[in-house]
């Protein structure tokens, strides 16, 4: 029994080594492609094996050793919503009755005061293998009490189109808005079908080396398909889901690089898919005031964190805030979630947990 795991110790030792090399080598990739921090980027002519995923998101999170006292980031603190808001409370009777008519006719949604949760997935997969993944039974049951509570599943767009231009009545007074980040193949394979059961609506953030890298990744002409049949949008999620607030050993500079991440990414989703990119979503959640003035600067119009929370008509769209949906998360902690509840410990410590294995990638402590 000690011999094998000895040499699973061992066999994890190998591969974290070579995760640390081929990481170091991403940061001396020098692309002579590159001449202006805004020019598209052709991710297409990568070598090989920058286009797979250089850090396995799955891995075990024991794997990360964290030697430093956990601690919740000053951004991980939430507002506790528990005094103002009662979990699975009826509707809110409060509306204005003029609102009812068009509410009714389909000119209005909401009462303009609208509470939104954007739920942040990334796998789905029988049994999960992760603490990222859930099962389809569990999306399932997530998707069925969405149907039975009556919050309304919106599109991203519709949500970030209300806060832009502050046009609040097409937005109900309770949704949800389901983005699913990354670009795993079992989005297609699990997830979809759920999904149009019910007719909900779905963003998927992805991050394009990764497309269209083997079995595990979507392909262009899966989120193709989706993306035709209107029901799917997608986000950038970058070029190589790099830690965006990682400054150090960037080329040809870090702001070039920034660009290239961050608008280059968008370009390329742009030219597979001819529609346009209107939101990007920040690897591990992980930006800084250089990655969002070039997010604010270029043609998105918002930005998605992992910051838990509801988003209402006070959020900042390029500081959105979501919750995490992870293999531990129960039907009654969801039910509280997709009512723009607040968070408990034991998410903060796990979200705050992950943020600290991610401090510790490869590539960032050498
Ligand atoms: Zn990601």
């Amino acid at each position: 029994m000690n011999n094998i795991n000895a040499i699973k110790t061992s066999l994890f030792a190998a591969l974290l080594l070579l995760s640390y090399t081929l990481v170091a080598a991403e940061d001396v990739v020098v692309d002579s492609t590159v001449k202006t921090p805004l020019e598209p980027y052709d991710a297409l002519s990568l070598p090989r094996e920058l286009k797979v995923r250089l850090m396995d998101p799955w891995a075990p999170l024991e794997a990360v050793s964290t030697t430093d006292e956990p601690t919740i980031p000053p951004q991980m603190r939430v507002r506790d919503f528990t005094d103002t808001f009662d979990v699975l409370a009826p509707p809110d009777d409060s509306v204005d009755p003029k609102f009812e008519e068009e509410r009714r006719t389909g000119e209005i949604r909401g009462s303009g005061h609208f509470r939104c949760a954007i739920l942040m997935y990334h796998g789905f997969h029988d049994p999960p293998r992760t603490l990222y993944e859930i099962s389809s039974y569990d999306f399932a049951e997530q998707c069925k009490f969405l149907a039975d509570s009556g919050i309304e599943v919106i599109p991203l767009s519709t949500l970030v189109d209300a806060l832009v231009t502050e046009q609040f009545a097409m937005v109900p007074d309770r949704c949800v808005v389901i983005t699913v980040d990354d670009g795993y193949q079992n989005f297609y394979s699990t997830a979809r079908p759920i999904l149009k059961q019910y007719g909900f609506p779905a963003t998927i953030c992805i991050y394009t080396n990764f497309i269209g890298g083997g079995k595990i990744a979507l392909s262009w002409e899966e989120i193709r398909e989706m993306s035709g049949e209107g029901w799917l949008e997608v986000a950038s999620h970058s070029l190589t889901h790099p830690n965006l607030a990682k400054s150090r050993g960037r080329f040809p500079t870090y702001s070039e690089w920034l660009s290239r991440e961050i608008v280059g990414s968008g370009n390329i989703i742009q030219n597979h898919l001819n529609v346009p990119v209107k939101v990007f979503s920040y690897p591990y959640g992980t930006y800084n005031s250089s990655a969002d003035s070039i997010v604010r600067h270029s043609s998105y119009e918002a930005a998605l964190t992992v910051h838990p929370g509801p988003t209402d008509i006070d959020t900042d769209p390029f500081v959105l805030p979501r919750y995490g949906i992870y293999r531990s998360c129960t039907i009654s902690k969801f039910a509280r979630f997709v009512q723009g509840g607040s968070v408990d410990a034991e998410y903060l410590q796990f979200v705050s947990n992950d943020a600290m294995g991610q401090e510790k990638q490869p590539g960032t402590s050498n």
